[in-house]
């Protein structure tokens, strides 16, 4: 493997050429990347963040000085653009590392844990419903477009006390956030929650960024709350979601 990474990596840099990578992993939105001399590269994009993947020498889509890490081996090569988050971690570094061990179960995970989401998601149950989905301590890997989505298929209103919600209510709106996500990691392109037969006029999303607009359900305008500490938006349906 060959790699350009920043110059603060330089001397761990250095200890990754000629090795390979032996696994690709992600918990959340979080990508670990293990490679066979026991370090592992961990990124995140963020919300600017975007990663390209292609043959070795491939034409760049983004300008070469917003280039972050560039990973080459033999038949493949991945470029990290513009990512916030980018280190190398020894296993050490890796198993004690705050952000990673912090994070809750990885929503996609063939593993995930319903028991484990939800004592993490009633540790503060005097919290809205919209602000504790975003949080990755509870769950890994719902992202704000997903959020909006999945409180609307399962008829949660985002405004609503953890506390006043069911198990089976809870289990609903993971599963329905897992079933969008793996739906689009299937197929290439932007993410697209709404059914075929009501994509017209590009519209992609039930209610994401639709404020003002009629419901595809009711007809009711989609309203837009801000939530959380860093104040995200929530649209939602105020008649469908209760
Ligand atoms: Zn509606």
């Amino acid at each position: 493997m060959r790699v350009d990474a920043p110059a603060r990596w330089s001397s761990r840099a250095r200890q990754l050429r000629g090795h390979c990578v032996t696994e690709v992993g992600t918990h959340g939105k979080h990508l670990l990347v293990a490679t066979s001399c026991d370090l592992t590269v961990h990124c995140h994009a963020m919300i600017y963040g975007s990663w390209q993947f292609g043959a070795p020498g491939m034409t760049l889509r983004k300008p070469q000085r917003q280039v972050r890490l560039r990973l080459r081996t033999v038949e493949r090569e991945a470029v990290f653009f513009n990512g916030p988050v980018m280190e190398l971690l020894t296993p050490e570094e890796l198993a004690a590392h705050g952000r990673l061990t912090r994070l809750g179960p990885d929503v996609m995970s063939d593993t995930f844990d319903g028991n484990e989401a939800w004592c993490r998601l009633f540790l503060d149950a005097q919290r809205e419903t919209g602000d504790a989905v975003l949080d990755q301590r509870i769950v890994a890997g719902i992202g704000n477009i997903y959020k909006s989505e999945s409180l609307f298929l399962t008829g949660i209103l985002p405004t609503r006390m953890v506390s006043s919600l069911g198990r089976q209510q809870v289990d609903r709106l993971w599963n329905m956030a897992r079933h969008l996500m793996w739906r689009d990691a299937r197929r290439s392109g932007p993410i697209v929650t709404l059914d075929d037969p009501l994509r017209r006029d590009g519209d992609r999303h039930w209610v994401y960024r639709r404020r003002g607009r009629p419901c595809f359900r009711c007809g009711t305008r989609i309203e837009m709350v801000r939530q959380g500490e860093l104040r995200r938006a929530t649209y939602f349906c105020p008649t469908c979601q209760v």
